[in-house]
């Protein structure tokens, strides 16, 4: 059991104040941001990766709070936990899939802590609300002393559990684009039901646009069986736990680009994903279950999309 460790942890209540610890952050020197602790405090002994030297804790920043409608987009703080987008009247209307991720995310108390910023940031490639973030084309709104930029999510995880923030650079809030008729499916494959990290985890999103304007929301998973099959376009997929980071999977976006939810559109999208993903053997699964357990998810989506 090695020596409990405190590493020295400054709580600024304002992101000035905040910019200014984290000023001389670097590579080699972090000052590790603290949002709910739920990963932070796993490498804190040193037992897992390597421990933090110095830290801010961002809970009293209250510019990190909040969910809000603005300008055709959902705008998340930074801070806001699992529980708060469950709970918000705001992401059941609009974001659905996102709520569905937050709540296969640990238990209530990780729920209670954990924060949408914080799972971003940690850039697991198993983190469960990044393939969401990417299939609704999320922006990521970052700080620091030098200025504010947005990073597409697109750009945002750029190699295994590392993301586009600089050292002195804090995740500000995230912009999730809504409305047009946009509907969006989530699927988490673990070990159980709850309380399980992702052997892979889907989120498809797509317009129809054939179908009625919609708000986004997630269409029944019970297949209707009746009404016409439209036509998607727009359509985003991205896959987390079978890669490096989570991927868009652009060759299979093009099967299903402007095509219909057929049996057979159904076929060739899973057959194509089975070939552009090549994922690992790991402790929580093998390279060949998570390549056909992808596929068959995949078809499973787009054949309850497409009612039959
Ligand atoms: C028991 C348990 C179960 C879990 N289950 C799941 C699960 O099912 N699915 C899942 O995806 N994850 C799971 N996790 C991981 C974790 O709970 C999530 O990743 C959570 O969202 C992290 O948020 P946090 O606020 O606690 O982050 P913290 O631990 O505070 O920080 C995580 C990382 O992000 C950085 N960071 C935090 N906020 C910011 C910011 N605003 N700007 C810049 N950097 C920032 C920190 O420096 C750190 O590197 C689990 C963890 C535990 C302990």
């Amino acid at each position: 059991m090695p020596a409990p460790v405190e590493p020295p942890i400054e709580t600024p209540a304002s992101l000035p104040e905040a910019y200014a610890v984290l000023a001389d952050s670097s590579a080699e020197d972090p000052v590790t941001p603290i949002a709910g602790g739920t990963d932070v405090m796993v490498r804190i002994t040193g037992e897992i990766g390597e421990p933090p030297r110095r830290m801010v804790d961002l809970s009293r920043l209250r510019e990190l709070r909040g969910i809000a409608v603005d300008r055709g987009a959902v705008v998340l703080g930074a801070l806001t936990t699992y529980t708060e987008i469950r709970r918000s009247s705001v992401c059941r209307e609009h974001l659905p899939a996102l709520v569905e991720a937050a709540a296969t995310i640990g238990a209530g108390q990780i729920q209670n802590r954990g924060t949408i910023g914080g799972n971003a940031a940690n850039a697991s490639p198993a983190g469960d609300t990044l393939p969401v973030l990417l299939a609704l084309d999320a922006a990521f709104e970052v700080g620091s002393n030098r200025g504010q930029r947005a990073i597409t999510a697109d750009a945002f995880w750029v190699a295994y559990r590392r993301t586009a923030l600089a050292p002195d650079e804090l995740i500000l809030r995230i912009r999730i684009p809504i409305g047009s008729g946009r509907e969006t499916r989530f699927r988490k494959i673990g070990t159980r039901r709850a309380q399980a990290i992702s052997k892979v985890v889907l989120a498809l999103s797509w317009v129809d646009q054939d179908g009625p304007p919609g708000s986004g929301r997630v269409a029944p998973i019970a297949p209707t069986g009746n009404g016409p099959i439209g036509t998607w376009r727009d359509v985003r997929l991205a896959l987390g736990s079978v890669a490096d980071r989570p991927i868009r999977t652009r060759a299979t976006e093009a099967v299903l680009e402007a095509a219909s939810p057929t049996p057979e559109i159904a076929d060739a999208a899973a057959e194509a994903l089975a070939g552009e993903i090549h994922p690992i053997d790991d402790v929580r699964s093998t390279a060949e279950y998570r390549r056909v357990v992808a596929a068959r998810a995949l078809h499973r989506m787009i054949r309850d999309a497409g009612g039959w």
